[in-house]
């Protein structure tokens, strides 16, 4: 059997000199002694794996479609698979850390509430005056205090490089603030993951919202990247033109090709022109070193607001969102007239650990799945 220090030499002699390196963790928060042959980041996404807010994905919606029909659109969970294996096959392609890959990739989502962006609105809102609520700071929160698994700390212990995937939306001195070096860029493996997300729900919200009939393929066609891609795959494979469900299938599997092929030839020459050879030069600058080429990212841009327009503000689906927006305020203001329907180990959070309890109510309802939202809401707001 391999030992941890041999089966790190071995994955790193693989690893550009950009990439992150296990042997050169920063370590975690609190002491822990590290396994014998798994390595920081694969016992980081162990730890991930085993975690309640994870299991809970699974009742997550991102986008809403559940209600329209057919239980074959994705979920949190699913997304967050797709996000995974898109990131780890750039990341071994790119020489990055793959295993540090699929432990921020499988955590990216672990604080986002119930109903989506929608349910991130309505806490935002409620949590006015009270320090406001963003699902990344929240994803930060599930893993260094909400989820409780071990005796000696709370949250999970994952290493400084696992924790830093929740930053990505801050500016570089809002970084300092939640304990990360100060002046410093987020690694490759970060910025990866950020755009893998973007990939697979671009890419897989076409799917679901042709699948559900809210989006129409002609309305696509008027989309550089949709009509490019369709005439492609039309090109090669005539007899897609009279298979409409195999032709989405393949317009959107080429897609993702496309997006990702892109990515990393972009990224490859941006860390060229940078000058950029080591790990220490990605943390010193500046800008993005992770994107896709300025073509494919303005067909991107286009793509991203044709599903705004005609997707996530569809009639029938923000019909559902915007209820479900009002309603979980209704659930946090519940909780807020009447603590003791609080959980008790939850209510006992604000004298144990000193938060507000505007912030445990956030906490508790941010950790809820769309489906216990929906029956906490029935029981104590329905008139
Ligand atoms: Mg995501």
């Amino acid at each position: 059997m391999r030992d941890r220090a041999e089966l790190e030499r071995f994955l790193e002699a693989a690893l550009s000199p950009c990439a992150v390196r296990a042997s050169d963790s920063r370590g975690r928060v609190h002491p822990d002694d590290e396994p014998p042959y798994r390595g920081v980041y694969q016992r980081d996404r162990d730890r991930i794996i085993h975690c309640a807010a994870f299991r809970r994905l699974q009742y997550k919606t991102q986008v809403f479609v559940s209600v329209l029909d057919g239980d074959h659109h994705r979920n949190r969970l699913t997304h967050t698979m797709e996000v995974t294996q898109i990131a780890r096959t750039m990341a071994r392609a790119l020489g990055l850390n793959e295993d540090l890959v699929e432990a921020l990739a499988l955590a990216h989502d672990l604080g986002h509430g119930p109903f989506g962006h929608s349910g991130e609105d309505a806490l935002n809102e409620v949590m006015q005056g009270h320090g406001g609520f963003n699902h990344n700071l929240q994803g930060l929160r599930v893993v260094d205090k909400l989820e409780r698994r071990y005796a000696d700390f709370p949250g999970l212990n994952l290493s400084y490089e696992t924790r830093e995937g929740f930053t990505k939306n801050l500016t570089i001195p809002g970084r300092a603030q939640y304990g990360f070096a100060a002046g410093e860029s987020p690694s490759l493996e970060v910025q990866l993951v950020g755009h893998a997300d973007e990939i697979a729900y671009d890419t897989h919200d076409i799917e679901d919202g042709l699948d559900s009939n809210v989006l129409k393929e002609e309305a696509l066609r008027e989309l550089d990247l949709w009509r490019e891609t369709e005439d492609e795959v039309l090109g090669e494979k005539p007899v897609l033109a009279h298979e409409q469900r195999l032709r989405w299938r393949s317009v959107v599997r080429r897609m993702i090709r496309r997006l990702v092929g892109d990515l990393m030839a972009e990224t490859e020459r941006r860390l060229e022109q940078s000058n950029v050879t080591m790990l220490k030069d990605v943390r010193t600058q500046p800008r993005e070193l992770v994107g896709f080429s300025i073509g494919l990212e303005m067909k991107k841009r286009d793509l991203e607001s044709f599903l705004h327009a005609n997707f996530y503000n569809h009639p029938e689906v923000r019909g559902h969102t915007a209820l479900w927006q009002a309603r979980l305020k209704e659930i946090y203001a519940a909780y807020r007239k009447d603590l003791a329907r609080l959980p008790d180990d939850h209510r006992k959070r604000v004298d144990a650990e000193g938060e507000t309890i505007e912030r445990v109510i956030c906490d508790y309802v941010a950790g809820m799945t769309d489906r216990f939202a929906e029956q906490q809401w029935e029981r104590y707001c329905k008139a």
